[in-house]
Formats: structure tokens, C-alpha cells, sequence
């Protein structure tokens, strides 16, 4: 239920203090738990409602106003018109028919496309009872405290509290592109929305800085809400694909047409009857019009789309479906998506004696020892401070809750609560005697963080962590074993960092800094050469369970990895290597960002090929990255998380985010999310990516002989002058049936064997290449002949027409049977694994075909009439010689084929990489 009024007016005008009054919250508190529940049910949860999608008529319009139906309504009427009461009822009947199954197919895909978008959730930070939570979007009520970072989208509308350099991304509302910069200070109250600097909107995005807002409007109150009312419904955007099969049909059905005229207009000059002239220009036009093709394409992408949901690769644009099969290298993150990202501290160094800590997972459980023995930590105070400093700078929380430890906030920092834990330290007592009153919040490119907290004397001290050559270029002394001050050897600790890298650990540098006097807000001039480290802390995180093959799979794929890092290049090379990075089993290749941004162009593009393993890397070298791998005929997909990813993601051909951590900014830069933001999923979505690109072909390979060979006979037979082997409510049964009941099953057939052990397919290969032209024009000349043989032998044999037509009918509906389970391999004999829906649909067209064959309504509706053993043996025939022919062809294209990969291997020797079968 929504509140009739707002809770508070005009927000933007009344102090941060008068709106948390209002709304009866607290900055620092928030609202508490059982408030939040009361409030949900007062004021509805923080939802739009989803728009249906085009009405119900709209969407019956769709399906009727093609070309095809038109031809058939004028063909319906003209029949009617000359008395055929029959066949216009069965055309006005199929007409029909045609649009409820358009309907169904349509709505299968948008339910597909419209669960997804279910999937991956939108969840925020939010202050309950003083401590942060992540609770999901639609859960927050008006007073909800929220803290926002550069990359969120903003949940509800809110009243600023605090900020820092806070801008936000409001084009989605007020149509402005460039960022808005926000702060605390009220506005007058007439101000217009796009001046309301003191509040952030629903739908907007965070592009910079940090914040701390109470919710004022949520749901349809807020003004996304007011202006949109509703969620757009999922839709089924034209892909490359469709889009180009559209466009061939409507220029096959234009040519078709003309054909059909023409032959209409040359039989009736020559004197034959108009309307048996008429009879035959529709069954041409009805038969070679591909008319259902990019519908059903869409439909099979859909179903691509469903496969890959159960494999947790969420995506977001129907085209993705297609490039994903292609893709040939793959860009990953490695903390989080190669690896678990379940840190665990193994080793803390203070004033330069080792500390090694024991236990694993993030709950405190375990303990540190110094030269193998347990410590009692008054004799270390050096390594007090180095973990009081990693818990101050730190935004993370653990808490104990019903037995179980919780943590919320980066991996990284919960493990530092974890080893502060383990050594027997109160983090909630010393955050609270030491109150945080400034920061800098880490950033991938700054590789550090900083925080202003204020001891309980009153005195202030600054705290940081980061990475170690960061931490160390600023410092200039180091903490002594006695807490004093002494000069820092930078060679020392920067080496014994690359040891602990060396294992595949993650170092992080902690230090200290007195705030300068008299500035108002901390920045990098605070730290900048002022530090005193205090200590280093290296934690593991090991590989992803499944990455180490998923990696291999790629590798056999043709499918280059490459990891892309912020982190140490030692701690990455370890990792990679670990998980098979290097090419061929070798040790893996490594560069940094330093020595990449020091390349010229031509060298830039051979390191990016060569390289396996990119450290130290800023986002706006992996849009470069992007850019160096497509200038080389690559298809990329690139992982990213932060919002300075998101250029990357949009320039790569398939941009992957993270569905668990990373920004809203970077889900919306992409065309796939992953659920688990695991590396494996991108694999399993390239492998099916790859099964449903083959599905497609066959299908496609299969449908068009129907258009092609049945066009061809009757255009043959007008040509010729001969009496029509099928008329045109029979090419409407074959067109209809066939392609749903038969066609469409191939949507489900299953990946093939060794889908991973071929090479990617070429980006500009067509989808249709001379071999399967070759084999779809093979197919229709059978067809072709088959249909005038069964029918013309028939009727020499004395059966009547409409025998030899039902024969000829029965010839091609069973001959497209033998094609379609041809088609379940394009290259190989197909080895019987079940496909049940195939079979099913097999088994369905049999019995129709029987009904059509011997059902006495079918009979009046179709002029068909049974037929005899010599009947079904044509039938027979034909069908197993289909059968041959294809597999014959097939066995052609194999011998062909193999000889080319022998050529392209002995090529591709030497060369690691992307070796195309063009
Ligand atoms: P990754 O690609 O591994 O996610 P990041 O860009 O997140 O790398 O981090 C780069 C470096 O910054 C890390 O190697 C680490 O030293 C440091 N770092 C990571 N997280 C934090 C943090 N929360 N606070 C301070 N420093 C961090
Ligand atoms: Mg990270």
C-alpha cells in the first residue's frame, strides 16, 4: 500500500537534521530492524510494477500483418469468391493457426527473457541498528540510512547526510549527460529537479565518490516512478542474425511474389484457365516464402538463452548468444572470478619478524605464532599496531549471529578483521574508541586507503593500506620493533613482498601518518611521502574449484585466456600458473601496466597476444586491451567489476560482469552477467553459445528445402505445363506442420561431442557457407524429383489425382523426416543419442500424416485420398534415398574437411594463439 501523502515535503529544501527528524531516523543508527519491517508493510516495497509488454491486440497484430498472410486473405477471399468453400476455410483456417502458434512462440521467448531479468538482483548497503547490511533494493523503506559508492544505482530517492566528492549520473531522469555533483547543502524549494543537488534519485547512477542518505521516497513515489509508472517489459531485441534473416526473406518473399505474377499473368495469355493460373501463383508464393524463419531464429536464441541460465551466465542481449560462440579470447578478472575470493591471512610481518597465522575461512578462529610458538601480544607491539591499522582503515564487518560469523563488505578487508581476531583483538571496541572522521576511499587505480580516526585524548591519526610498492613510494620511515620511528629500507621490503607474491599470496602494506595541520578534508597530499609503514599482511586465495579445467577446455577450444589484474604481478604469475595459464603447460606470461603503457602501438598489439598474464593493469588499459585484440580480427569477452570498467565492457564484443560483487554501473556496460561471478560460467556459456550457433544452422540448413523444393515444383509444373503435383491448402498442411512439429525439435538437440575441440568459428563466416548451400540445393532437387516421380508414376498406374498428389505429399513429408534426423550432425553420421522431443515430433507427423493420408474429414479438407503399398513404396524410396544423398554429401565435406585442418595445423605451428579456419 502506498502513503497517501509524502512522509516529507519538499526534502530538498529542509536540512539533512529536519528530513532524518521527519522520517524518524538517525544518521548513524538508521532504523531498526523491526521498524523496517513495520514500514514495509505501511508503505509497500521499493518496486515499479512490470509492464505487461505490448497489449494482447497489439501482439495478434503482429502475427497477422506479415506478407504471407496477406497473400493467403487474398487467397481466402478469391476462393470463396468462386465458390471453393472447402479450401477457403481451410486458408482462413490456417491463417488462424499460423498466428496462434506465432503468439505462443512469442510469448515462450518474452517468459524466457522476462525470467531472467529476475535473476541477477540489486542489492544495497543499508544502516540497521548502527550496523551495515546488504539487504535487497526492494526491501528499503523510507528513513533508511543507505551508503552509496562510486558504481551503485541509486535504490530509492534519498536525502544526502554526508558525502564526498559525490557525482551522480542522472541522465536516465533529467535527460542531462554530464555527472551532477552533489553535497549536503539545502536548496531553495522551487528549485527544479535537475538542481536539487542535496538529493539522489531512484534510477540514477553513482559515478563518483562516496555517500551516506536517507531514503525519503520509494517505489512508485519516487520520481523515476512518477515519470515511468512501470518497469519496461523484457523484449526481444533483433540480434545481428534475425535482422539479417528478415531482411533475406523479405527480399526473397518481394522476388517470390513477382514470380508468382509473372507466371500468373504468362499461363493466363497462353490461354490456360485463370483461376486453376491463380490456384498455382498462390501455392508458389505460399511455398517459398520463408515467412516464419527470424521468428523462429529468435525462438531458438531464447531457448540458448535458457541453457545458459542453468550454467549461471545470466545474458542480457539476445545477441550475445551469437557472438558468444565465437568468441576467441577471453579477458578475466582474477580475485573473485579465477579465484574464490575467500581470503585468508597467512602471514603478517611487523617491524620485520614473521608472524604466521593459522586457521581458515573468515570466522577468527586460529591463531598467529612467532618462530613457531603461540605469542602473548604485550611483547609485539609493533604487530598491535600493524593489525589495529588494518582495522581502522577498513570497511568490512563480521559479526557473530545465531552461532554462525557473517561478514559483509571486500573480502580483503573481512580477512583483516579475521587475523586481527585470531590475535585476540576487539575490532568493534577499537573502531569505537577510534571514530573514523574522514577517508579516502580505495580505488583500483590509487591501489590504496586512507582513514582519519580520532583517539579518545582527542588526538587524530591517519591509518592506510595497500598495495606494497604504493605504500612504500609514499613512506618515508618504518615503525621499529619499540613503536619508534626508523629509516625505511624500500629494496627489503619490496623484496621480501615479491617472495610472499611468489607464492600466490596477496600483500597488503599497512602504515600510519600524522593528518597535516589545518586542512579540512584528507587527500593524497596528506599521505604522500609521510607514511611510516607498519607492517605487511599477505593472505591466500585459492582458485575457483572447475577453473583449472574450464581453462583447458578453453585452451582445446582455440580459445585464448588471458587474466587481467590489479594485483601483484608475482602473486598473478603464481596463480596463473597454477591454474594453467601458460601457453602449452609453459610458465605463464607476464606483464604490468608500467611496462605496457610504455609500448608503442605495433609492440602493444603483439605483448597483448603474447601475453598471459596482465598485472597491475588500470581499467583504461583494458579498454585498450579490448581494442588491440579486435584490431586483430579477435571476438573478446571481458570480465569487470568497477565502474571505470565499464567502457571496456561496452567496447568488447561480449562484456561479462559480476552478478555477487561489482557495480550496477558495470551490469549495465554488459551483455552477460555471471550469478556466481565465476570464471567457469564463461566457458559453459561460450560451449553453448557454440550449441545453439549449430542448432540454428541446422535448422535453418533443414527448413529451407521445404521453401526451395516445393517452390520449385510448382514452379516447374506451371512451366512445364503440367498439373500441379500438390495444390496450394497441401503446401499450406506440409508448411505448417513441419516446421513446428519437426523443425523447431532441433532447438533441443543436444551439444555435440568435441564442441570444444574445434576452433572458434570465424566472425564473418556466414551462417550458411557454400557446403550447406550446396547440400540445402542437393536436398531440394531430390525433393523436386521425388515429388514428380511418385506423382507421375502414380498416375500412369492408373491411381487417381488425388492419389498420386497424397503420395507426392507423403514422398516429401517423409523425405524431410530422413533430412531432419541428417540434420542432427551437419558433419558427422549421427551416433543415436535421444533428443525426445525430436522423436516426439517424428512420431506426431507420422500419425498426421496418416490422419491426412486416411482420415475421411481430412480428405474433403485437403483432397487427399488414401493410398496403397505401391504408394507408401515410393514413399519409402525417396526417403532412404534422402537419407543417402546426405550422408553421402556429409561423408564428402569430412574428407575435405580434414585435410584442410591438417593444413591449418601444420600453419598454426609456432604460432600459440587464434589459429581461424577461414
Ligand atoms: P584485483 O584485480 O585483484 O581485484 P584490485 O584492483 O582490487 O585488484 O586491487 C589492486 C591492489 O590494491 C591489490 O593488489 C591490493 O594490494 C590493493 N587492495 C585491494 N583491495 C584493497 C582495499 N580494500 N584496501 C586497500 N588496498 C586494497
Ligand atoms: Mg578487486
Amino acid at each position: 500500500m502506498r502513503a497517501a501523502a509524502p512522509l516529507v515535503d519538499a526534502p530538498h529544501s529542509a536540512t539533512a537534521d529536519e528530513v532524518l527528524v521527519a522520517l524518524r531516523s538517525d544518521s548513524s543508527a538508521g532504523l531498526t530492524p523491526d521498524e523496517s519491517r513495520e514500514r514495509v508493510s505501511r508503505y509497500g516495497r521499493n518496486e515499479l510494477p512490470r509492464a505487461a509488454g505490448p497489449g494482447v491486440l497489439r501482439r495478434w497484430w503482429n502475427q497477422i500483418r506479415n506478407p504471407l498472410v496477406l497473400v493467403l486473405v487474398a487467397a481466402g477471399t478469391t476462393t470463396l469468391a468462386i465458390g471453393h468453400y472447402v479450401d477457403s476455410a481451410v486458408i482462413f483456417g490456417v491463417v488462424v493457426l499460423n498466428a496462434i502458434v506465432g503468439y505462443v512462440q512469442e510469448s515462450r521467448a518474452r517468459q524466457a527473457l522476462d525470467a531472467l531479468t529476475r535473476l541477477v538482483r540489486t542489492d544495497c548497503t543499508v544502516l540497521r541498528a548502527g550496523q551495515r547490511h546488504t539487504v535487497p533494493s526492494a526491501e528499503l523503506v523510507p528513513g533508511d540510512v543507505v551508503m552509496l559508492e562510486a558504481g551503485d544505482r541509486v535504490p530509492a530517492d534519498a536525502r544526502l547526510l554526508a558525502t564526498r566528492d559525490l557525482e551522480c549520473d542522472e541522465s536516465a531522469l533529467t535527460g542531462e549527460s554530464l555527472p551532477a555533483a552533489k553535497t549536503t547543502e539545502p536548496v531553495p524549494e522551487r528549485a527544479p529537479l535537475a538542481s536539487r543537488s542535496c538529493l539522489v534519485h531512484s534510477g540514477t547512477l553513482v559515478t563518483r565518490g562516496t555517500a551516506r542518505a536517507v531514503v525519503v521516497a520509494t517505489g512508485l513515489d519516487t520520481e523515476i516512478g512518477a515519470v515511468q509508472g512501470m518497469v519496461a517489459a523484457a523484449e526481444a531485441p533483433p540480434t545481428p542474425l534475425t535482422r539479417k534473416l528478415t531482411k533475406f526473406s523479405k527480399q526473397l518473399t518481394v522476388a517470390i511474389v513477382a514470380v508468382a505474377v509473372v507466371t500468373f499473368a504468362a499461363g493466363v495469355l497462353r490461354g490456360s484457365a485463370p483461376v486453376e493460373m491463380f490456384i498455382a501463383a498462390v501455392a508458389l508464393a505460399v511455398a517459398a516464402i520463408p515467412e516464419g524463419l527470424p521468428a523462429v531464429v529468435t525462438v531458438v536464441l531464447a531457448i540458448g538463452v535458457v541453457r545458459m541460465s542453468r550454467r549461471r551466465a545470466v545474458v542480457r542481449h539476445l545477441p550475445a548468444v551469437e557472438t558468444l560462440g565465437s568468441t576467441t579470447v577471453i579477458c578475466s578478472d582474477k580475485t573473485g572470478t579465477i579465484t574464490a575470493n575467500e581470503m585468508t591471512v597467512v602471514d603478517v610481518i611487523a617491524a620485520g619478524e614473521v608472524y604466521s597465522v593459522s586457521g581458515t575461512g573468515f570466522s577468527p578462529e586460529g591463531e598467529l605464532n612467532h618462530r613457531d610458538s603461540p605469542i602473548d601480544l604485550l611483547g609485539h607491539p609493533a604487530l598491535v599496531e600493524c593489525l589495529v591499522t588494518a582495522v581502522l582503515c577498513n570497511d568490512a564487518e563480521l559479526r557473530h549471529e545465531q552461532g554462525r560469523w557473517h561478514a559483509v563488505g571486500d573480502p580483503t578487508e573481512v580477512a583483516l578483521l579475521t587475523v586481527a581476531g585470531k590475535a585476540g583483538l576487539d575490532w568493534t571496541v577499537l573502531r569505537r574508541n577510534a571514530a573514523r572522521v574522514d577517508e579516502l576511499p580505495f580505488e583500483s587505480q590509487r591501489r590504496m586507503m586512507a582513514t582519519l580516526n580520532r583517539e579518545s585524548d582527542g588526538t587524530v591519526i591517519g591509518h592506510a593500506k595497500g598495495a606494497v610498492e604504493r605504500i612504500v613510494e609514499w613512506c618515508d620511515s618504518a615503525m621499529a620493533p619499540d613503536e619508534s620511528r626508523v629509516p625505511l629500507d624500500t629494496d627489503a621490503v619490496l623484496e621480501r613482498a615479491h617472495t610472499l607474491a611468489a607464492q600466490g599470496l596477496r600483500v597488503l602494506a599497512c602504515a600510519r601518518f600524522r593528518p597535516r595541520d589545518g586542512t579540512p578534508a584528507l587527500d593524497e597530499q596528506d599521505v604522500r611521502g609521510r607514511m611510516m609503514l607498519v607492517g605487511l599482511i599477505a593472505m591466500h586465495d585459492a582458485p575457483r574449484e572447475g577453473v583449472v579445467e574450464a581453462v583447458a577446455a578453453c585452451h582445446q577450444a582455440g580459445v585464448a585466456v588471458k587474466m587481467i589484474t590489479g594485483d601483484h604481478p608475482e602473486t598473478a604469475r603464481r596463480v596463473a600458473a597454477e591454474i594453467g595459464l601458460g601457453a602449452r603447460g609453459g610458465e605463464p606470461a607476464v606483464v604490468t601496466g608500467a611496462e605496457l603503457a610504455q609500448l608503442a602501438a605495433d609492440a602493444f598489439d603483439v605483448a597483448a597476444v603474447d601475453t598471459d598474464v596482465f598485472a597491475r593493469v588500470s581499467p583504461a588499459q583494458k579498454l585498450d586491451l579490448v581494442e588491440a585484440f579486435q584490431r586483430q580480427g579477435h571476438v573478446v569477452a571481458m570480465t569487470g567489476d568497477g565502474i571505470n570498467d565499464a567502457p571496456a565492457l561496452r567496447k568488447a564484443d561480449i562484456g561479462v560482469a559480476m552478478g555477487t560483487v561489482g557495480t550496477e554501473a558495470a551490469r549495465d556496460a554488459s551483455d552477460m552477467v555471471l550469478a556466481d561471478d565465476d570464471f567457469t560460467s564463461i566457458e559453459a556459456a561460450v560451449e553453448e553459445g557454440r550449441g545453439v550457433f549449430d542448432n540454428l544452422r541446422k535448422f535453418i540448413t533443414w527448413i529451407l528445402p521445404t521453401n526451395v523444393g516445393q517452390g520449385l515444383v510448382i514452379l516447374t509444373a506451371v512451366v512445364l505445363g503440367m498439373t500441379l503435383p500438390v495444390l496450394p491448402v497441401q503446401v499450406l498442411w506440409i508448411n505448417m506442420t513441419t516446421a513446428v512439429v519437426l523443425g523447431l525439435t532441433l532447438a533441443f538437440e543436444a551439444k555435440e561431442p568435441g564442441i570444444m575441440l574445434r576452433p572458434p568459428r570465424p566472425p564473418r563466416r556466414p551462417l550458411l557457407t557454400t557446403d550447406l548451400v550446396r547440400r540445402i540445393l542437393l536436398v531440394s532437387a531430390v525433393l523436386v524429383a521425388g515429388a514428380f516421380t511418385a506423382f507421375q508414376l502414380q498416375q500412369h498406374s492408373g491411381h487417381s489425382l488425388d492419389v498420386a498428389r497424397t503420395t507426392a505429399i507423403n514422398v516429401i513429408i517423409f523425405a524431410m523426416i530422413a533430412f531432419l534426423l541428417s540434420c542432427r550432425s551437419l558433419e558427422r553420421f549421427i551416433a543415436f543419442r535421444v533428443n525426445w522431443w525430436l522423436f516426439g515430433g517424428i512420431g506426431l507427423m507420422v500419425l498426421l500424416q496418416l490422419a491426412l493420408t486416411y482420415a475421411p474429414v481430412m480428405q474433403v479438407l485437403f483432397h487427399t485420398a488414401a493410398i496403397g503399398a505401391d504408394g507408401w513404396l515410393l514413399v519409402l524410396a525417396f526417403t532412404a534415398l534422402t537419407y543417402l544423398v546426405v550422408e553421402l554429401d556429409k561423408a564428402l565435406w569430412r574428407h575435405k574437411d580434414t585435410r584442410a585442418e591438417r593444413v591449418t595445423v601444420q600453419q598454426g605451428k609456432g604460432h600459440r594463439h587464434g589459429t581461424f579456419r577461414r
